[in-house]
C-alpha cells in the first residue's frame, strides 16, 4: 500500500464504521473524536488515539473528516488544534461530510494557500452502506488529489465517481437529498394509504419491491414507518441541514424545488417538535398527523 498512514476525524453513526473498514483494509489509522469514548472499538481493531485534528493531521498522509455541518468541518480543519496546524505541505484531506459546495470551495482555498489539497467525498449509503463498505460517493477535486484518495475512499465504497473539480461532488450529494425527499414522502403516502384501506401493508411493500415503485427507501425504511418507530439511521435534523443546502443551491441557480421545499418545513416541524434526532424516515409521522383525528 502507497500512503498507508491515514487519519480520521469524527467517529459518528457514519464515520465509526466509515474507521473500521479503513482498519480492515490494512490502513494504519490515527483516530480523533470531539467526544473521547467513541474511539474505544476502534483502539481495539489497531487504531491509535489522537489528542485533537492537528495531532491526527501530523501522523498522516491523508486525512478523512465526518462530521456533521459546515461549521463543524470548518471547526476540525480550522480551529485551534485543527488539522490545518499539524498538515504538512501535501497532506491531503479527505471530507467525508456532507455540508455546502460553496463553503467547500472556500475550505479548499484557504488550505491550497498552505500546500495542503483537499477533496469533497460526500457519501449515499446509509449507516447499512458504511457498515458495509458498499457506500456511493461523489468525489470533487484535482486529478491528482481523486486518485491519491481512491484507495481510501475504496475501503469504505463500492461506486466511486469524480464529479469535477472541488465542491462538485457535494453539488451532486445536494442532488440525492433532493431525490430523497420525493421518495421518503412518496413512500411514507403510500404505506399510510396502504394501512389505511385495509391492505396487509407487509405484502404491500412486498409485492410493489419489484416493480417501479423500487427504492432503497421503500427496502430499508418502509419497515419503520409501518411500526411507526424510528431508530437511526439517518437524524432527520441532518436531512433537514442537506435540503436547505440544497434548497440555497436552488436559488442561486433560479430553480424552483417544490417537494424539497415540502420536505424542508415538515422536517422543521419534527425538529421542532423534538423528533430531531430520531431517523429521516419518522416524516411518516408528519404525513400520519394530518389524517389523525
Ligand atoms: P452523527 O452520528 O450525528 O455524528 C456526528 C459526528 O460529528 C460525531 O463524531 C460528532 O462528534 C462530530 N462533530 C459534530 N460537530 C462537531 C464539531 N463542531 N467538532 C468536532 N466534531 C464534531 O452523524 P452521522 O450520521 O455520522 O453523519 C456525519 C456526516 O455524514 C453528516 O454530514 C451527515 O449528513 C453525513 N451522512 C450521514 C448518513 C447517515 O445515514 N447517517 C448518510 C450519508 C451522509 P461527537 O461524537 O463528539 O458528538
Amino acid at each position: 500500500m502507497g500512503e498507508s498512514r491515514v487519519g480520521f476525524c469524527g467517529l459518528g453513526t457514519m464515520g465509526l464504521a466509515m474507521a473500521a473498514n479503513l482498519v480492515r483494509s490494512g490502513f494504519r489509522l490515527t483516530i480523533w473524536n470531539r467526544t473521547p469514548d467513541r474511539a474505544a472499538e476502534l483502539i481495539e481493531l489497531g487504531a491509535s488515539q489522537a489528542s485533537s485534528p492537528r495531532e491526527v493531521a501530523a501522523e498522516s498522509d491523508m486525512v478523512v473528516v465526518c462530521v456533521s455541518d459546515t461549521p463543524d468541518v470548518e471547526a476540525v480543519i480550522f480551529g485551534p488544534q485543527g488539522l490545518a496546524e499539524g498538515a504538512r505541505t501535501g497532506t491531503l484531506i479527505i471530507d467525508c461530510s456532507t455540508i455546502s459546495p460553496s463553503a467547500t470551495r472556500q475550505f479548499a482555498e484557504r488550505l491550497a494557500e498552505r500546500g495542503i489539497p483537499m477533496v469533497d467525498a460526500p457519501v449515499s449509503g446509509g449507516s447499512e452502506g458504511a457498515q458495509a463498505g458498499t457506500l456511493t460517493i461523489m468525489v470533487g477535486g484535482g486529478d491528482d488529489d481523486f486518485h491519491r484518495a481512491r484507495p481510501v475512499l475504496a475501503a469504505m465504497g463500492r461506486s466511486i465517481t469524480h464529479m469535477g473539480p472541488v465542491g462538485a461532488g457535494q453539488a451532486t450529494k445536494a442532488v440525492n437529498q433532493v431525490i430523497l425527499c420525493g421518495t421518503y414522502l412518496g413512500v411514507a403516502e403510500g404505506v399510510l394509504l396502504a394501512m389505511r384501506s385495509g391492505l396487509d401493508v407487509e405484502q404491500v411493500v412486498e409485492a410493489l419491491s419489484g416493480g417501479a415503485a423500487r427504492s432503497w427507501v421503500l427496502e430499508n425504511r418502509s419497515g419503520r414507518m409501518i411500526a411507526d418507530e424510528y431508530a437511526l439511521g439517518f437524524k432527520v435534523s441532518l436531512h433537514l441541514k442537506d435540503v436547505l443546502i440544497a434548497l440555497a443551491m436552488g436559488r442561486d441557480a433560479g430553480v424552483a424545488l417544490p417537494v424539497a421545499a415540502l420536505t424542508a418545513q415538515l422536517e422543521s416541524g419534527l425538529v421542532a417538535a423534538g423528533h430531531g434526532d430520531e431517523d429521516v424516515s419518522v416524516l411518516a409521522r408528519a404525513v400520519r398527523s394530518m389524517s389523525e383525528p
